[in-house]
């Protein structure tokens, strides 16, 4: 059984990024599971080279720092002939109808100008990420489910029309964990691509900034803590960051705490010592550009030996060589 997981170097990784996806990547990850910092998947809305670039290396940075066996974690651009192949591939497997549905492309180019046709074409890519490694599940949130069930059919169709070559992924829902809120706007999720940090704690941020940003972060005119997500979902945020990082359950945390501020400095205790060694072994990572190279080369080598053996196959069995 192997799964893959990707993230996008869309912004800084995050708190949210943090206990919801990373660290239990580094906790779980089976010795087949992979993952791969999708910046491909960067460059479908405008970008910034330089900065996805850099973009990039932190977040192999912060992955490898994390704990996940360096083996297991690649950066997508490291196997983008591969990839843009296979892609390639699997657009001719795939009818213009089917990808002009996905509720992503229609969201996501809905009232803008030069929508690129790789926003369109971008589920073909996912499925070559996936197909390529011969993934057998994929974790994902519902806004990437239907790109997986697209994969399936092509992979299905592929495999019917000119031979057996894709393992048939399957979707399935990544262990249910509190979502991280903005802390300046806690009715909505904590984003890379927020468009105001003030509320977005980031991983490899200082402790002291984490600090401000915790105090600062917006609650209701209550005084005494409990865990009400509906009417209080500031104060319900910091309890949960809490049990995410202290462990326990959130309304249970709350009784500790006789006022709102107490709860902040715990919470800006426990966050800036979960994230101090995640910080202290990736900036030592992003100094040493040399060891970094070379973890990022094996890691990218490896994916390619796993992956190559269905590139080949596909192209001979569609008509290519
Ligand atoms: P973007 O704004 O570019 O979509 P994002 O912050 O939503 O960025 P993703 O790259 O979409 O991050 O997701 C990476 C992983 O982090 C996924 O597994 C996702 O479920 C998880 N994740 C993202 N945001 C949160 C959050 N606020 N709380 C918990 N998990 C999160
Ligand atoms: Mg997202």
């Amino acid at each position: 059984m192997s799964k893959l997981s990707g993230i996008t170097p869309s912004g800084h990784v995050h708190l949210g990024n943090y206990l919801g996806a990373v660290r239990r990547w580094a906790r779980e990850g089976g010795a087949e599971d992979l993952y791969f910092v999708a910046d491909l998947h960067g460059m479908t809305t405008p970008h910034n080279p330089a900065k996805l670039r850099s973009l990039a290396s932190e977040q192999l940075a912060v992955l490898i720092a994390a704990g996940i066996d360096p083996e297991r974690v690649f950066v997508q651009s490291d196997l983008a002939r591969e990839l843009g192949a296979l892609t390639w591939v699997l657009e001719c497997t795939c009818n213009y109808g089917e990808a002009a549905r996905m509720i992503q492309f229609k969201e996501k180019s809905k009232g803008q100008a030069g929508v690129r046709l790789s926003l369109l074409t971008y589920p073909a890519l996912m499925a070559a990420d996936i197909l390529l490694q011969g993934a057998d599940e994929v974790p994902v949130g519902e806004d990437q489910r239907q790109h997986v069930e697209l994969t399936r059919t092509l992979a299905k169709r592929f495999n019917g029309t000119y031979g057996d070559v894709f393992t048939i992924p399957r979707a399935v829902l990544p262990p249910a964990g509190a979502r991280v809120k903005d802390l300046a706007d806690p009715t909505r999720k904590m984003s890379k691509s927020a468009r105001d940090a003030v509320g977005v704690v980031f991983a490899l941020d200082e402790p002291d900034q984490i600090r401000r940003k915790i105090r600062r972060a917006v609650t209701d005119g209550g005084t005494v803590p409990v865990h009400a997500p509906d009417t209080r979902p500031g104060m319900a945020n910091l309890l949960e960051i809490l049990a995410a990082c202290r462990g326990g359950a959130p309304a249970d945390l709350a009784e500790e705490f006789s006022s709102y501020g107490a709860v902040k400095d715990a919470v800006a205790d426990a966050v800036i010592e979960e994230l101090r060694p995640l910080r202290e072994r990736a900036s030592t990572l992003l100094d040493d550009v040399a060891e970094l190279n070379r973890v990022r080369k094996a890691g990218a080598e490896r994916a390619r030996e796993r992956g190559s053996h269905r590139l080949d196959a596909a192209l001979r069995m569609i008509g290519a060589c």
